[in-house]
């Protein structure tokens, strides 16, 4: 196995020599590092050594810019005390003329060298002469200067002989400022002797305002040169001034050529660190990679016989701990090599295989196995799904993947993927397909009508779409429970199957709802004889334990390309067919046209006048007599509402009950009728009552018992002239909950009948268990009566039932007289009918049967 036998290199051989580049590339790298260390420590200390030269540098020029001062303002002072004039002037004499007006020593000592203060004391240590600012003012020096001049005086004198000026740093209210004194001698003039008195002194004060020191420190090359703050006082650039800097102590700012540098030279330092480690890396990749290469190529030189022993153990470990199986085979496609598992997995015999060819065994779906290899272009890692027979004569699904031995033949893993395979069929089948019935789902459906749409069907050879409902389904699925529902699905899934050729589609789309997709059927006739196969077909008995139930189907019809070649579209006309074909009578089929779509428009536009018609009174009551058959007298009559449209007319409650039904309307609009026909009744002769249909929606809100409560107690009509006529189908839908709204309506003391018998089920059993008071014979029974004898007996029989039920039984729809006489004959309580009185307006029904008037009540009418 010289393939194997890579992976047995030494690795101690191979981890030394790239540990060793590693190694050496790594001392080189903390070599550099510390090279970096090292330059920037320096550079730190360069710029901190800089800085501080410079800070030793401003301060010497500090000290002696303030020296200078010092100076400069001695020898002023003593140019004017070690003068005769001021001798004269000042000391002997104090002639403010002299000094102030003309000059002398005024003003101009302010407004030229910038003294603040400028005093002469005399010997008796009185000040005699002030100027503040340039202004003569009779101040005292000690109190101008806040503090005592003695010290200084004491020293100007003490200066008198040898012509001494004294200076000095003092405080002024937080200010610094600078006093020079000196003793006012005669100087040099030799026509002025001294007097023998102690001397006078001359004070200049000049006051150290942020201005003048700025300009002091801008003189000497010092910044900013300023008293200092609190936080700048240990500053190492600070200068005190006076004794112990009582005076105050300045600061300024030193350059800091040091900072500069650092600012510039730091990132630069860290820029080329930066630059040197990437290089260092990449050197290091490049070096480890070469020396890995070197390590392979030596290692591969050193693979030695225990290396392969112990390859060939681990190879046998690997083969036998995995489940797939291990093959070889010659060039002959016979098997050399099989693994154990092949016996596990597959249940063959091994002995008996190897030897024998791989095609006996295996096929792939398009071939042979040894088709498959021989294919040039095949790639290496491309494995095949094959199929065989295991021991159990059960087929089986493997995935073989093969590769060329260097002597001739192949080798190669087969993986057992049986179960996976057929794991994916499932979710395929069930992603496409219903689950309860099996039959393809919408998901499907639109798939296979995309690929027929694309085959684009012709006038000649359409496609043909059913969209089939049933009817009836949902009081299966009430009464008979869930179970029976699934059942009744699955059997009519069953037999629309069985009406479809093969190529052909049913798919479950919902509840109770299918879609047939066709596409051999040529003619309209062809289509119809399908769907009345259809209804046969769904409305045979389903049996269901004991019981039998009844379903039924309606059909709608759309065909590409005649009505639509898109999916979406076919659909939708379907459905609008549908539609049409369940609001026609249920149980039959309609072919999708044109105006059904401006049908189902015009149906919008009246549900929303409907909405609108109820609010505004535009709905009025009609009232049709009904009559005891045996002597012709009234005993009532039946509230029939219609609507008076502004632009349509009167229009009949068959147009728009329905809609007032599925919209949810009919609650208020029958709130409306129970109202208007008790507030009307209630003004009739006491022997009439009213009767008023209700809708099986009605029954199912809840609140239907509270609404008939309120019309009696409003309207104050005794309930027991109140009828309330319903349908079979409101059991239908829920017969428990019916009965409990039956007895809850029986207790408020109206009357119940059940309307329209003989259309519906017609079940027995609800007349007996319901708390029915009377029942309706349809109009289809009198209608009818001509064209067959069995009608006749029929009625005759409801009659004899509900008499032996003690229900009051009406016949509807008394047209003839011969109608009125066969009634008779049958003893039927009571009848209505066009024969005995159309339907009344209110004035008409009124005017009729007497009714008293009140004023105000017609309005709702
Ligand atoms: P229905 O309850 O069966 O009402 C009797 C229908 O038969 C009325 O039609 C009436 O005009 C008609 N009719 C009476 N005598 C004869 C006759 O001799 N021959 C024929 N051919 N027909 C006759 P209408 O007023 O058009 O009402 C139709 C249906 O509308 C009613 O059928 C009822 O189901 C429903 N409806 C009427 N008013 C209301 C109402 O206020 N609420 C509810 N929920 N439904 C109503
Ligand atoms: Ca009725
Ligand atoms: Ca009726």
């Amino acid at each position: 196995m010289p393939n194997t036998t890579r992976t047995t290199s030494s690795p101690s051989s191979s981890r030394s020599s790239v540990a060793l580049t590693r190694a050496s590339l790594f001392k080189f790298l903390w070599l550099l590092v510390g090279v970096f260390f090292l330059a920037s420590y320096l550079l730190v200390y360069l710029a901190n050594d800089l800085d501080r030269t410079e800070e030793a540098e401003s301060a010497f020029y500090t000290r002696k810019a303030v020296q200078s001062l010092e100076k400069s303002l001695l020898s002023t002072v003593k140019d004017y005390a070690f003068w005769g004039d001021t001798y004269r002037q000042l000391h002997t004499q104090v002639d403010i003329d002299w000094a102030y007006v003309r000059q002398n020593v005024g003003p101009t000592l302010f407004t030229d060298f910038g003294f603040e203060g400028m005093f002469v004391v005399n010997d008796s240590n009185r000040t005699v002469y002030a100027v503040v600012k340039g202004e003569l003012k009779p101040v005292d020096a000690s109190q101008w200067l806040k503090q005592s001049t003695g010290a200084i005086l004491e020293r100007a004198r003490a200066g008198a002989e040898a012509e001494i000026p004294t200076s000095a740093f003092i405080n002024i209210g937080g200010v610094p400022a600078l006093v020079v004194a000196a003793a006012i001698t005669p100087g040099t003039d030799p026509t002025v002797l001294r007097d023998g008195r102690v001397p006078s002194v001359l004070i200049f004060v000049d006051i150290l305002e942020p201005a003048k020191l700025e300009a002091l420190g801008q003189d000497y090359g010092v910044d900013d040169l300023r008293v200092a703050t609190p936080d700048e006082l240990y500053d190492p650039s600070v200068f005190s001034l006076g004794e112990n800097g009582s005076a105050g102590t300045l600061h300024w700012s030193p350059p800091e050529p040091g900072q500069r540098l650092l600012g510039l030279g730091l990132p630069l330092v860290g820029f080329a660190a930066l630059l040197v480690c990437l290089m260092t890396w990449v050197i290091l990749r490049r070096t480890t990679a070469s020396a890995q290469a070197l390590d392979a190529s030596y290692a591969s030189l050193q693979h030695s016989q225990m290396a392969l022993a112990i390859s060939e153990a681990r190879f046998r470990d690997v083969v036998e701990a995995s489940s797939d199986w291990v093959w070889e085979i010659d060039a002959d496609w016979r098997f050399i090599y099989l693994s154990e598992r092949f016996e596990d997995v597959t249940g063959l015999s091994r002995d008996l295989w190897i030897g024998a060819a791989m095609d006996d065994l295996l096929r792939t779906e398009l071939g042979t196995v040894s088709q498959w290899l021989s294919i040039p272009s095949r790639r290496p890692n491309i494995s095949v799904q094959c199929r065989y027979v295991d021991t159990k004569g059960q087929e089986r699904i493997t995935r073989v993947s093969a590769r060329k031995m260097a002597g001739g033949g192949f080798r190669g893993t087969a993986t057992d993927v049986t179960e996976e395979v057929e794991a994916r069929r499932r979710i395929e089948f069930l992603s496409q397909h219903d689950a309860l019935t099996g039959l393809p789902n919408r998901t499907r459906l639109q798939e296979f009508l995309d690929g027929k749409l694309k085959a684009s069907p012709t006038v000649e050879h359409p496609l043909v779409m059913l969209s089939l409902d049933l009817d009836r389904f949902k009081p299966v699925n009430d009464l008979l429970g869930h179970a029976a529902g699934d059942f009744v699905l699955n059997e009519v899934s069953n037999r629309l199957a069985e009406c479809i050729r093969h190529g052909d589609l049913v798919a479950r789309i919902g509840g109770d709802e299918f879609v047939l997709i066709l596409t051999d059927l040529r003619s309209q006739e062809e289509v119809e004889t399908l769907c009345r196969r259809l209804i046969e077909s769904v409305e045979r008995p389903i049996q269901i334990d004991e019981q039998q139930v009844f379903v039924s189907t309606s059909i709608g019809i759309a065909m590409a390309p005649n009505d639509a070649s898109e999916a979406s579209e076919l659909l939708r006309y379907a459905d609008i067919a549908l539609y049409e074909s369940k609001s026609s009578g249920r149980n039959t089929w309609r072919f999708y046209a044109g105006d059904m779509n401006a049908k189902i428009i015009e149906r919008r536009r009246l549900e929303r006048d409907l909405r609108f018609a109820i609010k505004h009174n535009e709905l009025r009551l009609h009232f049709q007599p009904r009559f005891r058959i045996a002597d012709g007298q009234m005993v009532g009559a039946e509230a029939l509402v219609r609507w008076q449209h502004p632009e349509r007319g009167l229009i009949a409650p068959d147009t728009f009950i329905s809609i007032a039904e599925e919209t949810g309307l009919i609650i208020s609009l029958s709130n409306w009728v129970i109202e208007t026909a008790c507030h009307h009744a209630v003004l009739w002769p006491e022997h009439l009552f009213v009767s008023v249909n209700l809708s099986p929606s009605e029954f199912k809100r809840g609140n239907l018992i509270q609404r008939v409560q309120t019309a009696l107690h409003d309207s104050g009509i005794d309930p027991a002239r109140v009828e309330l006529e319903i349908t079979e189908s409101v059991m239908l839908e829920d017969a428990t909950g019916a009965l409990e709204v039956m007895h809850r309506l029986k207790r408020l003391g109206v009357r119940i009948a059940m309307d329209d018998f003989g259309t519906g089920y017609s079940s027995l059993s609800y007349l007996r268990t319901f708390p029915f008071d009377g029942l309706k014979i349809d109009r289809s029974f009198l209608n009818r009566l001509a064209e067959s004898d069995d009608d006749k007996s029929i009625i005759q029989a409801i009659v004899g039932l509900g008499q032996a039920l003690s229900l009051t039984v009406t016949a509807e729809g008394i047209e003839t007289a011969e109608h009125l006489n066969l009634l008779k004959a049958v003893a039927c309580d009571e009848g209505q009918g066009y024969f005995l009185s159309r339907p009344l307006d209110n004035e008409a029904f009124s005017t009729l049967v007497g009714a008293r008037t009140v004023a105000g009540t017609d309005s709702k009418v």
